[in-house]
């Protein structure tokens, strides 16, 4: 049966753990699940593609864009802001697709507000010492960047309480397996079919 309503899939998780690998994965695997291409006003890392990474915007646009109500969320992180543009994402879930969204945790906050609904996963390093050595092989931030990257990441795992699911991307194949397991779970709860199954049931 086809769904009334796509789930929205909110991954967060400190800077460098691997959330954007994580993500083209699955969606190599599972082509089914929509990608939310973010806002920023971040410049663009050597090989990022406006559009397809991110839509890289003047600090006037993005303050333009949360002015008239286009982000269904965003945040400051590091100087820089970062958002959904929310038409995408409501029209896809509205067709019955699965959006993921990659977002920091503050944004993620602002998402469980209006779509409590939602299916909320952290996604945590190893160790801190595995986090950090991520960020430096990166190669694309410098030492006061990846120290603040640490401070910020810290303050996201306390934050972690407000998430439904935790998964360790120690292997990136065991993370992905991880997310879709739960994402086919989610998609069999009962509280998200109950209505049209009883509607059918009464046809
Ligand atoms: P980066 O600069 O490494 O691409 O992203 C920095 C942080 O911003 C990451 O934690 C990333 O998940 C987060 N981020 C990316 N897009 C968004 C967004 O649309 N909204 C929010 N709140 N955070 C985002």
């Amino acid at each position: 049966m086809k769904r009334e309503k796509g789930l929205l899939i909110v991954l967060s998780g400190p800077s460098g753990v691997g959330k954007g690998t994580v993500c083209g994965a699955l969606r190599e695997q599972d082509t089914d699940i929509k990608y939310s291409v973010s806002a920023t006003t971040r410049s663009p890392r050597e090989g990022e593609v406006d559009g397809v990474n991110y839509f890289f915007k003047s600090k006037e646009e993005f303050e333009r864009m949360i002015r008239e109500g286009e982000m269904l969320e965003h945040a400051k992180y590091v100087n820089n802001y970062y958002g959904t543009p929310r038409t995408y994402v409501e029209e896809m879930i509205n067709k019955g697709h699965d959006v993921i969204l990659e977002i920091e945790v503050q944004g993620a906050l602002q998402v469980k507000e209006s779509f409590p609904e939602g299916v909320f996963i952290f996604l945590m390093p190893p160790s801190l010492h595995e986090l950090r050595n991520r960020i430096e092989g990166r190669g694309t931030e410098t030492g006061d960047l990846i120290d603040s990257r640490m401070t910020v990441a810290k303050e996201e795992i306390d934050l972690m309480d407000n998430y439904d699911y935790v998964v360790e991307n120690d292997k990136v194949e065991l993370a992905v397996e991880r997310i879709k397991s739960i994402v086919t779970a989610e998609n069999c709860k009962k509280d998200r079919l109950i209505h049209q199954y009883k509607q059918l049931a009464e046809e």
